[in-house]
């Protein structure tokens, strides 16, 4: 199979990309949409996944060669949605030393002596690579949304918290992104959209097969009933952050190998636009070259 073009990769990701957040309602995205492709494709699907893969790869070493520009990869998603899995697959054949993936899980009391975004800022990828967040900030709008006694063990004064917590959590958000994209960093933000039917297959999985016990945790089994609040709070965060500059895409995941070509096939659509290049050598430069060779070739 030949190398697709971004036509044919942008058909695979424009009806998950959301730059405007005012109009979009979760319902409007099937959790098992396959964009009209069945599961006989599945094996075309990883083809063309393998083939975006080394596209990324390809990207990234003109992303670290450049030093100019850092990548920003948000995955955010229920319990079992695939973050991990999905992460492992589209970051598998980038040299390791391009990215830093970074897992955010409760906070520590460390974490919590500072503000909600201390954490996530210490993370940042530098200039020339792909950081990644498996899990985010955007736990903050989420999580801490649904448990808002998660929002009261934070140590904030009392009196800065008013019924426009959340509203002001989007505002800061909002403008902590585009203070990055302004410096020269891409941020491109996943949410996995999983089904809670699909999500319960997965869990039983976890359960049936000795192999998989490790993975399920009865804490995730529990949060299940509190499904339709995190769906608002999903909702509300995409509709609040949603930008140009820092999309989200909304990425079907009842069918793995479909949510893994989407997420790849996003990453290799945006990196194309930044138009990277391998620096040029200019005049001043190839004399430096010539007169370094004469020195090895002299001694
Ligand atoms: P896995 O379970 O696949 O190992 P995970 O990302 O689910 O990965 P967990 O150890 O379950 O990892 O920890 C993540 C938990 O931490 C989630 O329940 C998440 O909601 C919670 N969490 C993350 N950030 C915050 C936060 N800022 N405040 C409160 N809870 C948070
Ligand atoms: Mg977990």
């Amino acid at each position: 199979m030949a190398t697709p073009t971004i036509k044919q990769i942008r058909k695979f990701v424009d009806r998950y990309h959301v730059t405007d957040g005012r109009k979009f309602r979760l319902k409007d995205i099937r959790p098992d949409d396959t964009h009209g492709l069945k599961s006989e494709f599945k094996d075309e699907a990883k083809e063309l996944l393998a083939r975006g893969v080394d596209w990324l790869e390809e990207e990234q070493e003109r992303l670290y060669a450049q030093d100019r520009w850092g990548v920003l990869l948000i995955f955010q998603a229920m319990d079992a949605a695939g973050k991990d899995g999905t992460i492992e697959h589209v970051i598998s054949g980038v040299d390791p030393q391009g990215t830093q993936v970074y897992s955010f899980k409760a906070p520590s009391s460390e974490d919590l002596d500072h503000d909600f975004l201390w954490r996530c800022m210490k993370a940042l990828p530098e200039r020339g690579r792909i950081g990644i967040f498996n899990r985010s900030y955007y736990e903050e709008v989420l999580v801490v949304r649904v448990h808002e006694e998660y929002l009261r063990r934070q140590k904030i004064p009392p009196k800065l918290i008013t019924k426009r917590v959340w509203k002001e959590r989007y505002e800061d958000i909002r403008a902590f992104e585009r203070y990055l994209a302004r410096n020269g960093f891409l941020i491109l933000k996943f949410f996995l959209h999983v089904s809670r039917k699909e999500q319960k297959k997965r869990f039983l999985e976890r359960l049936d097969q000795p192999e998989k016990n490790w993975k399920f945790s009865s804490k995730d089994a529990k949060e299940r009933q509190y499904w339709d609040q995190y769906m608002e709070a999903y909702e509300q965060m995409i509709r609040n952050t949603a930008a140009p500059h820092a999309p989200w895409f909304v990425v079907p995941a009842d069918n793995k190998w479909f949510t893994r070509l989407v997420v790849a096939a996003a990453i290799v659509e945006e990196l194309d636009k930044l138009n990277l290049k391998f620096p040029k050598v200019d005049d001043a430069m190839r004399k430096e070259l010539a007169a370094a060779r004469r020195m090895l070739l002299k001694a």
